[in-house]
């Protein structure tokens, strides 16, 4: 019944969407109406679209991004979208139902398509904003799309894309330039998704919980990263400030590790975006951090 009811009603958001009047960017007062599926891309879009863009996230500030599943409200707004923004490689389970309906092809962008993705054994690695250059490339593709809407602010979307380029490559080159001396060459992490900040920096990770945080590892697996940590001396174990799983509070019990945080950026919390904390701060204290149980 249920079903039934969110199909009718998805049914009912197509015809509306496809009935109403063609929207220019110049209907709108507020700028170019941009919908990102979550945080990072929200950065972006914020950054490079500044006072001329209007920038909203799908999932709400505070929420763990992995399994999130729009209102109908939601996706009712999301048909009002003149770019929506989403991340893809899997990582919005909700998006490849909508993606034809609600929002006309033309309006979607998937970042993962301009990323170098990582695929181990056949299953793709969603994290791809946590590698610099995938957020540089994505940013340039969303620039573009800002100047095809709105050509006559062309110098200013330039202007702001170059600006957050500048930071993002700092900000690289600090991670290359403090980490090149390592003493240890791996980590453990709470859930598996620090493959692309491992893959750009080199080292690894050891993942306590699956590529999203609810898939909880078996007690064997659990023995066996107990085994790994007496191994290798590791001094650290990293969790998350949304989502980290039980287990990890049974590896800290079990070791002498101690707990530091590595922030996947999936989502920020209402007070960390009133403190002014972004994406590039909460990348440099992850590097501080990343420093404690590599370098130092
Ligand atoms: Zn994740």
């Amino acid at each position: 019944m249920k079903r039934l009811l969110v199909f009718l009603i998805l049914i009912m958001l197509v015809l509306t969407a496809c009935t109403s009047k063609e929207k220019t960017i110049n209907d709108n007062e507020e700028g170019i109406l941009v919908y990102t599926s979550f945080y990072p891309l929200y950065f972006l879009a914020e950054e490079i679209g500044g006072d001329l863009v209007e920038a909203k996230t799908i999932v709400p500030f505070g929420v763990d991004s992995h399994d999130y599943e729009p209102s109908m409200d939601q996706l009712k707004e999301l048909t009002e979208a003149d770019i929506f923004i989403y991340n893809g490689a899997n990582f919005e389970s909700w998006v490849d139902k909508i993606i034809d309906s609600i929002v006309e092809g033309n309006k979607a962008i998937n970042a993962s398509k301009y990323c170098d993705l990582i695929v181990e054994d056949g299953v793709v690695d969603p994290h791809l904003w946590l590698d610099l250059e995938n957020m540089i490339e994505v940013g340039l593709v969303i620039r573009d799309r800002f100047i095809e809407l709105d050509e006559k602010n062309r110098v200013y979307y330039e202007e702001n894309y170059e600006n957050l380029k500048e930071r993002l490559v700092k900000l690289d080159n600090k991670y290359i330039e403090e980490l090149k001396d390592k003493r240890n060459d791996s980590i453990i992490v709470s859930h598996k998704a620090f493959g692309y900040l491992a893959r750009r920096y080199g080292f690894n990770q050891i993942p306590v919980a699956g590529i999203s945080p609810d898939q909880e590892p078996s007690p064997k697996t659990i023995a066996n990263i107990i085994e790994l940590i007496d191994e290798k001396k590791h001094d650290y174990i990293f969790l998350e400030t949304l989502a980290s799983p039980k287990t990890v509070e049974v590896i800290v019990e079990e070791t002498n590790l101690e707990v530091l945080v590595l922030n996947p950026i999936e989502n920020l919390t209402e007070e960390e975006i009133e403190s002014g904390q972004d994406y590039i701060t909460i990348m440099e204290k992850n590097l501080e951090n990343l420093k404690k149980a590599l370098v130092k």
